[in-house]
């Protein structure tokens, strides 16, 4: 018996994947995030891919053979990440998208652009982050009558999209039919805050799951209406997605961008697009229109982080994603560097992570207990084991080690491994 989990054990090392109905997390610190506790030395059991025990750590001697047993001593565990505003790249990409997203704990991603071979390609790969889908989208250029956006609404409800993706409205006659085509086959609303909606219509209507780019509280002209707005989308359960990164690009110097991490695994043609964009841009600006911009996009910025901070002091709910989809975005990459940019905003780690688990698994669940996204008895085991206290600092997640989907436990290392291939193998090498 003991020979033959020892090389059941060599094997799972070796494809870095283990998959075992019944695993222990032991002697670990847990973050469970629903409530404001940290469990010290605890083992955390997960069987068939749900929490199923958490109990003091009694010694490693006391953990039944039957177990995988994972050493937590001196680590620290935490609900996996959701990617709220991810934009799927072209099918055969997929995988390698999926995979640089699972590698920095995202093990969810809302797409905020939809297509319809996502619904096809949604289960394609393993591992593979959940992807919670968002509809082709609405805008205004469409003046569709109450019938046809009826029958789209069926038609995506029943094709297998989670929800309609709004970047605006023909008129507020268009956008009801939306909430009532939602309401009739299953689906709800996020995306951009209509202009011509407002954010207080918007979220009266309990059908919008969240705003993007912090456009419900850019619409506002008074403090008073903000703390309004903040007030009736907390009660509403309408998520602020804030997308701080997208935002930030502006201030860095192009020379840095191009060095970012993670660019190794963007498309070559993607890539020299970006290259040619930023040669044009440096033919017809000089250094200094190029210093003055950047000090434009750095003030805009600060503007932003005042705004997220507000919503933060005000109790409003937000989600996290870097929006990984401008000049320069890496998927995957950039989600850290935006719980970076929520520190700066002066929100306490603790919260970040919240935003980045708790509230993903709300939004996407609408309910205020979801099946993920805190560590109890009862929960799907989508955990993070890090070599780094996230209470203390959170670019703590920089240090993931291990990635739990649904139990599946999957070792950063051999993520990065498969990413590398399968990156070699699109470039033709
Ligand atoms: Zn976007």
């Amino acid at each position: 018996m003991k020979i033959f989990k020892v090389l059941i054990l060599i094997l799972c090392c070796i494809s870095g994947v283990h998959t075992q109905d019944s695993i222990v997390i032991a002697n670990i610190t847990a973050i469970p995030l629903h409530i404001n506790k940290v469990y010290k030395n605890v083992d955390v059991e997960i069987i068939e891919g749900f929490v199923s025990r958490i109990s003091d750590h009694k010694g490693f001697e006391e953990i039944p053979d039957t177990y995988l047993t994972i050493d937590g001593t001196g680590k620290f565990l935490i609900p996996s990440f959701g990617d709220a505003h991810g934009h799927l790249p072209d099918s055969n990409r997929l995988e390698l998208y999926g995979l640089m997203q699972l590698a920095h704990g995202v093990t969810s991603v809302r797409s905020m652009r939809g297509k319809e071979w996502h619904i096809k390609h949604r289960n394609r790969y393993s591992p593979t982050p959940t992807y919670y889908l968002g509809s082709p989208p609405v805008s205004r250029r469409q003046s569709y009558s109450a019938e046809k956006i009826d029958s789209l609404g069926k038609i995506y409800g029943e094709a297998g999209f989670d929800f309609v993706k709004v970047l605006s409205v023909a008129d507020s006659s268009t956008f009801y039919s939306w909430v009532k085509s939602c309401l009739d086959h299953n689906l709800f609303l996020a995306g951009h805050c209509p202009r011509n909606i407002g954010p207080f219509r918007a979220a009266e209507t309990m059908m919008f799951a969240s705003i993007e780019h912090l456009s419900g509280v850019l619409q506002v002209s008074s403090l008073d209406e903000l703390y309004r707005v903040i007030e009736m989308t907390k009660d509403r359960s309408v998520f602020h997605c804030p997308t701080m990164d997208w935002y930030f690009t502006g201030q860095v110097i192009e020379d840095t961008l191009a060095n970012k991490p993670g660019l190794q695994y963007i498309a070559t043609e993607k890539l020299n697009t970006w290259e040619e964009k930023v040669d044009e841009y440096y033919k017809e600006s000089t250094s200094e229109s190029r210093e003055t911009s950047r000090a434009k996009e750095k003030a805009n910025f600060d503007v932003r982080l005042g705004y997220l901070k507000l919503i933060y002091e005000n109790g409003g709910l937000t989600v996290v994603s870097p929006d990984a989809s401008g000049i320069y975005g890496v998927p995957g990459f950039d989600y850290q560097r935006e719980l970076q940019h929520f520190s700066t905003a002066g929100i306490p780690p603790r919260d970040i992570l919240t935003a980045a688990s708790l509230n993903y698994a709300k939004m996407t669940e609408r309910k205020q207990f979801p099946s993920w996204g805190t560590i109890k008895v009862g929960s799907r085991a989508n955990l993070l084991i890090l070599t780094a206290n996230p209470l203390e600092n959170i670019n703590a997640v920089d240090y993931i080690e291990t990635i739990i989907i649904s139990g599946e436990v999957l070792s950063r290392t051999s993520i990065l491994e498969k990413m590398d291939r399968l990156n070699q193998s699109l470039k033709g090498g």
